[in-house]
């Protein structure tokens, strides 16, 4: 079976976030399977210049949009036995960031052009086309209209993947100009272009990245406005728990951390790698426990819960904390003057560091993730996997992932907490502090020991994968 793997950011090439990690894991483990063939197409961004001399030229396309005419060429790159063909338009994608532009519409727009006839000029004739977030939901819309006459387009198949619904390609009405087709409802949402609702409307099937958010995607409270349609393919949307690429992330081969280690000399590698980051970072104590948080500053993450309670925490307790990530500009401010305040136990970097997150990963006791909402979230599974505890809030795959610390008992996989409070969050916090510092501690290792041997890998993600992709064919 072929399928082609459309995706607008990929694992080493481009990432702004976990589906850069999928993007690169799940192929990756499909092409291990005899009957499997992926191929994964994404944008030529300025930054993938780096690999240039690497690539083989393919071939080019023009394309029209409303108008505007340009032409689109087509890379190879073999990467980890994948092929990634990168499309290169000099307008469109040869810029800094990612998205973000007043233009992503048409941008967007060019890529799934771009995408779709590729499938003619690389000769690669695909049974289904693997859609991923807003930047390719309009792909079975133009598939539809544009395509499906042509011989090599007759039989292909759709699914979207929804890696996160706050994203949805949401533009003026104009846009719908771009699509070089009459006005159709497909896409629109209350009056407005909506990229992501079309590919829930037209794809074959619809699946996200766990089967709690699959749920909470059908309510109000979590849908963005998206419950209605979503709810309207009920029957064909799915939840897929996401995995992480256990050769990437593992602490016992990987170079960017300070030592490696694995279970069996797990607390003396974690504490090696803890104090040796700590005396990097001119932390004060290396005794105290670190807590560490690596993700974006977004209210879906829950930073805001974090206002009320960091200070008091800082104040009253011996703890370490470090904050890397980069976005909203009020917590960033507030994770400056905590820096500032508290010189030798708090640290922040903002941006996105690779190695640093290794680093953290490896090094730390306790990873934060109070996220308001989590389509599946990587960073607890890689925290896992380092044998880091996450503190998290029971909502979407955390909820689907993190088995609750039972003390009686001595089980589960982290501390969570219900409510998006801020008071419920400080409280597992300080009984996460409590614990490390009782008698009972060893409690806290053994829990060390058991996330590091939990399986939260590409394998059985691909699996699952590879079942919907059957069901799809046949029909
Ligand atoms: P998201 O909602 O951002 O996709 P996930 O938990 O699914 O959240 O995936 C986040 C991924 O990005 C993880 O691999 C995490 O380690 C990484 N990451 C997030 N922020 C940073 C950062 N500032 N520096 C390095 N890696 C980061």
């Amino acid at each position: 079976m072929k399928i082609l793997f459309v995706t607008s950011e990929v694992l080493p090439f481009s990432k702004t976030g976990g589906l850069a990690d999928v993007s690169s894991a799940l192929p990756k483990k499909l092409n291990e399977f005899d009957d499997v063939s992926v191929r994964v197409i994404t944008p030529y961004y300025k930054k993938i210049s780096s690999f240039h001399d690497k690539f083989k030229f393919v071939g080019s396309t023009t394309i029209n949009i409303a108008g505007f005419t340009t032409v689109c060429h087509y890379f190879s790159y073999f990467f980890n036995n994948v092929e990634y063909i990168f499309i290169q338009n000099e307008h469109c994608f040869e810029r800094d960031n990612y998205y973000g532009y007043d233009d992503d519409a048409i941008r967007f727009t060019l890529f799934q052009f771009a995408a779709l006839d590729y499938i003619k000029v690389g000769e690669f004739i695909p049974s289904i086309i693997h859609l991923n977030d807003w930047q390719s939901g309009m792909i079975p819309f133009l598939l539809d209209k544009h395509y499906r006459y042509k011989e090599e387009y007759k039989y292909i198949h759709t699914l979207l993947s929804i890696h996160n619904l706050e994203y949805q390609g949401n533009f003026d009405s104009y846009v719908s100009r771009y699509f070089n087709t009459f006005f159709d409802y497909s896409y629109i949402h209350f009056d407005r272009v909506n990229f992501l609702k079309a590919g829930i409307a037209c794809a074959s099937a619809v699946n996200t990245v766990s089967p709690t958010y699959r749920n909470e995607t059908l309510t109000k409270e979590y849908s963005f406005s998206l419950d209605g349609i979503l709810s309207f393919r009920k029957d064909k949307y799915v939840g897929i728990l996401n995995g992480i690429d256990n050769t990437y992330f593992d602490p016992f081969t990987d170079k960017a951390i300070y030592f490696n280690y694995g279970v069996d000399n797990l607390t003396e590698g974690k504490l090696k790698n803890k104090v040796k980051l700590l005396e990097e970072f001119s932390f004060g104590n290396k005794n105290f426990p670190l807590y560490v948080y690596i993700g974006r500053f977004a209210s879906q993450k829950g930073c805001n819960l974090f206002y009320s309670i960091l200070e008091n925490i800082l104040e009253n307790n011996n703890i370490n904390m470090f904050f890397l990530g980069s976005g909203d500009k009020d917590f960033e401010n507030f994770l400056s003057y905590l820096s500032a305040k508290f010189p030798t136990k708090f640290k922040k970097n903002i941006g996105y560091d690779e190695d640093l997150a290794h680093k953290l990963y490896a090094a730390g006791d306790f990873l934060l993730m109070p996220s308001r909402f989590e389509p599946c979230g990587l960073s607890q599974m890689i925290s896992f996997r380092y044998g880091t505890i996450p503190i998290v809030r029971e909502t979407g795959g955390l909820k689907d992932t993190v088995v609750p610390y039972n003390k009686y008992l001595n089980t589960g996989y982290g501390f969570t907490f219900s409510n998006s409070e801020s008071e419920e969050l400080k409280d597992k916090i300080i009984e996460s502090y409590l614990l490390f510092n009782s008698k009972q501690s060893d409690n806290i290792n053994d829990m060390k020991k058991r996330i590091m041997q939990l399986d939260y890998s590409q394998t059985r993600m691909a699996n699952q994968y590879l079942e919907i992709y059957k069901k799809i064919v046949k029909g």
